[in-house]
């Protein structure tokens, strides 16, 4: 079982993530445990439960402070070994490739940064890798942490049933997924692709792939060429 623990000051934004859908299936059937903290807990003011300060050198808004981040991440790491993720426009982008490969582990901390983000110690010393959601700046880092814990959990074998199948889906083999209908197979005159209704699975396939090629090539020519290097959609190997 995988084990999420993500720190935050607004942990009451995950319950309706959590408890809803693939998510909450997933922690019932025991495939994941996902743990919510909220940082304010830790902080040593406890009257006014202060988690964020001034930047030295001057600068706009607040920083999140070390105290709070580091005695939070030791008391719910405890013994065990686990891998921190902090939340950040200027950590690496994340793709599905990276999502597969935090199946692999059993531990992850993810801290939601606030303000301006968090004092550059935590980074040095508590933080394994800082992972971006894309080229954007968000108000916090609770969506990312959602958005990667949803990401990584679907992956994990036996979360998804028949239904959700990850067969040929977006980004395997660094290909977009093609076109998709339902019926009717007229809609208001709108119709489906004749190939589709054939019967013949292997002309479907190879529409199937052409489709996925043509798409590909016009929404994310950059994944064609990771394609034809033969790397993974996030530039790293598997
Ligand atoms: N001053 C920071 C900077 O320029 O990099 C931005 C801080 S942002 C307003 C507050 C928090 O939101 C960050 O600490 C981070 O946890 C989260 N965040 C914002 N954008 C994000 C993104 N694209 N990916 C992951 N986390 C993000």
């Amino acid at each position: 079982m995988l084990r999420f623990d993500i720190i935050t000051i607004f942990p009451d934004m995950f319950a309706p993530i959590l408890n809803e859908s693939i998510l909450k299936r997933a922690q019932e059937k025991k495939k994941v445990a996902i743990h919510i903290h909220d940082l304010r807990d830790y902080a040593d003011d406890k009257k006014h439960r202060k988690v964020d300060d001034r930047p030295f050198g001057g600068g706009p808004g607040m920083l999140m402070m070390p105290q709070p981040l580091f005695d939070a991440i030791k008391a719910i790491k405890g013994r065990r070994k686990v891998h921190v993720i902090y939340t950040s426009p200027a950590g690496k982008p994340f793709s599905q490739n990276h999502a597969k490969r935090l199946t692999r582990l059993k531990n992850l901390i993810i801290i939601c940064g606030h303000y301006e983000g968090i004092d550059e110690r935590v980074r040095e010393h508590l933080v394994d890798e800082e992972i971006s959601v894309g080229d954007y700046v968000l108000t916090g880092g609770e969506l990312p942490a959602m958005l990667i814990t949803d990401a990584v959990t679907r992956l994990i074998p036996g979360v998804l049933g028949k239904k959700e199948s990850l067969v040929s889906e977006s980004f395997e083999g660094n290909l977009l997924e093609g076109p998709q209908y339902t019926r009717p197979a007229n809609f208001r005159g709108k119709k489906v692709p004749p190939v589709l209704l054939s019967g013949n699975h292997k002309t479907i396939e190879i529409w199937r792939k052409s489709q996925a090629l043509t798409k590909t090539k016009k929404v994310r020519p950059d994944l064609l060429e990771k394609k034809n290097k033969g790397a993974s959609n996030d530039g790293n190997e598997s």
